[in-house]
Parts: structure tokens; C-alpha cells; sequence
């Protein structure tokens, strides 16, 4: 049976040499980084590498970057703590209605203790308008959090120009870079931000380990309070096995991300050339190619997309419907619907992401075998009909 991941976009593989990185620090190395001690001392040293080499890497200084247990836990700290920062300066936060979960569940908390939040919508092919953003901003305007590149569909959106835009407003910037980190450049001077969220198991680094970035004099409140770790921004004892692991990940990403990016875009374009050829009735989701190198979403009418991704199984295939997080629940993707997908549609959504490990002939294997599936669960649907 054959085993294809293409599904790198839930989660990806953790590089062997991210893990031989981390190996040391689970029992030689094992110390706290806050004690005095020689084995202290030498988690402190690592941590601080690891720091820097993050910092590094996004154009950052070092004090810039603190870490964290993920991409979740930075979202929440930047929805949480900047809204309790600046709470009297103003209660309005904008975001677009594509964000993921870890953005737009804190969002409606704060709603429901009397701050407005705008869920700035996407075009057709799930782009956020800067024009709508300039609009959007209200004297009470305190924060401005757009993801940089969707999970779902792959769309990466103008991070830059809606920057400049909060820059001559006055507004605090954050975008989710959850999905781009290592896949494409970021730079946090470049991109015009003050905030931004990462996390390593998305760029072969472990789970359980992320970072945020916070531009030296922005605002915001401490998420997890307890001992004095982080400068006092983020308590608990540090994940030194993990921060080691997300720094390596990070520093292959630096090494290898040009060369991989060009082969990745290839095999996308393939795919986005071939399915429509092969599958009639479908349709391209996300942005033809403002989009990740590693990323092709489709919806295949009149199917489930839980039947096709049950069927790719059965061929030792794994991808995604919808998002990790909403491919458990019978809801369509709020992605999906928000670039105008009706429920049936979205219902019938694929999203294929690949990844250092993507061979060209996992991508044939699956273009053999995708349009077969299809027809055979169209044959089946009450829907369908054959033209
Ligand atoms: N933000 C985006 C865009 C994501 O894709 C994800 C995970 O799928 C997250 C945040 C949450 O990250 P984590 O799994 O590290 O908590």
C-alpha cells in the first residue's frame, strides 16, 4: 500500500535533523534555564541561540522574540493582551472573516465583554481589500490582526501595503504567520508589523512550540502569568528540547527554503494544470497564484468532501478537507463560504498541501487516481449528472 502525506499544511514530518538538534536537551542537557548552575546555564545559552537565530531569520532582534507553546497560544496573547493593554486607549479591533480559529474565537470572547470587532471580508479569491482596512479604522481602532496566508485555501494576502496603511494610522499590526514561516520570506520590517505569530511543527520543526514577535515598544499584556520567564512577557519553565528543535527547523528553512519553494511550485502548478483537464465541474479555491508554493484547494461538485478524502485513504493518500481544525465538524469551512462558495460547495472542498518530502510521483499517483475516485462517488451522488 502506497503512503502519500499531503497533507503538510495540518501538520508536517519533523526533519531527523531537527530531532538529533533536540536529542541532547531531553536528558544530558536537561536543565532549567532559569536556574544558576552550570546545567542552567547551559539551557540559557541554547535558549538564547535559538532566539537569535529566530530573530535572525524574521529580521528581528533578539529581545523581539519570545517563545511560546504554538501558533494558538501567540494569536491568543496578541487578541488578549494587546486588547487589555490598550483597553483605554480604544475597544475596536479589526480581522478579516478568514482568519483561523486562534484568531477569531478570542475576538468573539472580547465581543461578548463589549469591544467591537470587524470581520473584514475577502474577495472571491479570499483577498482582504488594504481599502477595506483604511476604512475599517475608527479613532477606537486599537488593533489590526490579518493572517498572512490562509490554511485553507492558500491565499496570501498584501501584509505589506495593509502595514503602511496601520503605520500612518497609528495601529498596532499583527499577522498570523503560521503558514508562511518557512515556506516564503518573511520579514517583519518588510512586511510593516508589529506582532507576528508563528509555529515550528508547521515548518519541520516539533509540535507544541511556537514564537511571537513583538516589535520593541508595542503594547501588549502578559498571556500567561507565573515566575519571571521571557522577561516577565510569558511564564513557565522553558521548553528548551522544543525551542532548540523550532530554532534548527528554522535554520534548514534559512538553507534549503529557495530550492524547495521551486520545486513545491511546480508540483502546484501541475496540479492546478491537471485536475480541471481530468475532473470537470471543478473549482480552483484560493487566489490562482498569490497563493503558498505548497498549497491547491478544489471543490468537486455534487461530492462530499469527507467521501473523497475516505477514499484517498483507502489508496494510502492523506489530505484535508477544509481545515484541520473544521475537518471534524459537519459546519463548511467559514473560508470557503466567505469567497462566496455555497454550503453545497464547500462541502466539497480538497485541499492538497505538500512539503519537503513530496515526491513528483506522489503527485502522479494521486493525479491517476483522483479523477476514478471521483467518478465513481459521482455515480453514487443523487446530484450529479452525467453531461
Ligand atoms: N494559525 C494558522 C493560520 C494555522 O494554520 C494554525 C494551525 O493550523 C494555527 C494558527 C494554530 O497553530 P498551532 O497548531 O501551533 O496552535
Amino acid at each position: 500500500m502506497k503512503n502519500i502525506y499531503l497533507d503538510y499544511a495540518a501538520t508536517a514530518p519533523c526533519d531527523p535533523e531537527v530531532v538529533k538538534e533536540m536529542e541532547p536537551y531531553f536528558f544530558k542537557k536537561f536543565g532549567n534555564a532559569s536556574s544558576l548552575h552550570a546545567y542552567g546555564q547551559e539551557a540559557k545559552k541554547a535558549l538564547e541561540d535559538s532566539r537569535q537565530t529566530t530573530a535572525e531569520f524574521l529580521g528581528a532582534k533578539s529581545e523581539e522574540v519570545i517563545f511560546t507553546s504554538g501558533g494558538t497560544e501567540s494569536d491568543n496573547n496578541v487578541i488578549f493582551g494587546v486588547a487589555g493593554a490598550l483597553e483605554s486607549k480604544g475597544n475596536h479591533i479589526i480581522t478579516s472573516a478568514i482568519e483561523h480559529h486562534a484568531i477569531i474565537e478570542p475576538c468573539k470572547v472580547l465581543e461578548k465583554k463589549g469591544f467591537k470587532v470587524t470581520y473584514l471580508g475577502v474577495d472571491q479569491d479570499g483577498v482582504v481589500s488594504p481599502d477595506d482596512v483604511k476604512k475599517a479604522i475608527t479613532d477606537q481602532t486599537i488593533l489590526i490582526s490579518i493572517m498572512q496566508a490562509n490554511n485553507e485555501i492558500g491565499t496570501i494576502q498584501p501584509i505589506s501595503q495593509i502595514g503602511k496603511i496601520a503605520k500612518e494610522k497609528g495601529v498596532c499590526f499583527h499577522t498570523d504567520a503560521v503558514q508562511t514561516v518557512g515556506h516564503i520570506p518573511v520579514n517583519v520590517d518588510d512586511l510593516n508589523v508589529d506582532l507576528l505569530s508563528l509555529s515550528a511543527h508547521k515548518f519541520y520543526g516539533p509540535k507544541g512550540v511556537g514564537a511571537l514577535y513583538i516589535r520593541k515598544g508595542t503594547r501588549i499584556g502578559r498571556f500567561l502569568c507565573g515566575g519571571d520567564q521571557e522577561k516577565g512577557r510569558r511564564a513557565s519553565t522553558h521548553n528548551i528540547s522544543g525551542i532548540v528543535g523550532l530554532a534548527k527547523a528554522i535554520e534548514l528553512c534559512a538553507k534549503g527554503m529557495d530550492n524547495e519553494t521551486k520545486f513545491l511550485l511546480s508540483l502546484r502548478d501541475k496540479l492546478i494544470k491537471e485536475i480541471p483537464k481530468t475532473i470537470p465541474e471543478v473549482r480552483l479555491n484560493g487566489h490562482p497564484n498569490q497563493r503558498l508554493p505548497n498549497n491547491v484547494n478544489f471543490s468537486i461538485k455534487y461530492i462530499e468532501g469527507e467521501s473523497i478524502l475516505l477514499s484517498l485513504d483507502m489508496l494510502g493518500i492523506a489530505a484535508s478537507t477544509g481545515s484541520a481544525c473544521t475537518s471534524s465538524s459537519l459546519e463548511p469551512s467559514h473560508v470557503l463560504l466567505s469567497i462566496g462558495l455555497d454550503h453545497a460547495t464547500a462541502h466539497g472542498s480538497l485541499r492538497i498541501s505538500m512539503g519537503r518530502w513530496t515526491k513528483e510521483s506522489d503527485v502522479n499517483y494521486l493525479l491517476e487516481n483522483l479523477p476514478k475516485v471521483v467518478e465513481k462517488l459521482r455515480a453514487m451522488s443523487p446530484l450529479y449528472e452525467k453531461k
